[in-house]
């Protein structure tokens, strides 16, 4: 997961920073409002985590300017100002959460899982795909109860099609998610990851092929559970 930190004060960006690489998040800081609006232009985003005191656009002026183009990025305030009428503020203009600084690395990071959950319509932290059990806050992956073995890399990429199931994701969605537009490689290597990541799925479910290739549009992963609650469906309604 990638997120945008939008912070002036270089010791506080470097704190949430580490905050959230140590649970495996990756974050990109943006200095000032301007800056942070131009990123979100050419990243997507997880989560962005703003304050509000800036020196040229402030807080409340980001995020009424992302809610005003439709920018549904969750965002958490992460603020010194901490009176009842800013949080109010905040949140009637858009913000999904506010945490006051100083801030608690575990509730902060609590919050951001929180609200992406919240977000991406996920209300436990575990995606069910099928026989496959995606742990997105332990990043661990189970299929038929049993633990798989996965890179960083071919989980990222099982989590976004899991997280994003039901859709057709391009190779450049992957190499977004993976590397998030710093230092990308080749396209080609999302194929190399999936078709590793195919073999190891087959080689735990006896021959099953969960990703789907949808030809010149990319790679989306098939929910079985739904395929047979369908099936069955219709043979009803064929009965
Ligand atoms: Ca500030």
């Amino acid at each position: 997961m990638r997120l945008l930190v939008v912070e002036d004060e270089n010791g506080i960006a470097t704190r949430v920073e580490a905050t959230c690489a140590s649970d495996g998040m990756s974050c990109h800081v943006a200095e000032n409002g301007t800056e942070a609006l131009e990123m979100m232009k050419f990243y997507d985003y997880d989560a962005i985590i703003l304050d509000l005191m800036l020196p040229d656009i402030d807080g409340f002026e980001i995020l009424s300017r992302m809610r005003a183009i439709k920018n549904s990025t969750p965002v958490v305030i992460l603020s010194g100002l901490s009176t009842t009428e800013d949080k109010v503020k905040c949140l009637t203009i858009g913000a999904d959460d506010y945490v006051t600084k100083p801030f608690s690395k575990t509730e902060l990071l609590a919050r951001i899982h929180a609200i992406i959950r919240r977000t991406s319509g996920h209300f436990s932290s575990i995606i069910d795909v099928g026989p496959i059990k995606i742990d997105i806050r332990q990043r661990s992956v189970r299929i038929y109860g049993m633990e798989m073995s996965l890179t960083s890399k071919e989980y990222a990429i099982l989590e976004l099609l899991a997280i994003k199931k039901g859709s057709v994701l391009p190779k450049e969605a992957f190499l977004n998610h993976i590397y998030g537009g710093m230092d990308e490689p080749e396209i080609k290597i999302v194929d190399v990851f999936v078709c590793k990541l195919r073999k190891k799925i087959a080689d735990m479910t006896g021959g099953l092929n969960l990703i789907e290739t949808v030809w010149g549009r990319g790679y989306t992963l098939r929910d079985l559970a739904e395929e047979t609650v369908n099936s069955s469906t219709n043979s009803l309604k064929v009965g």
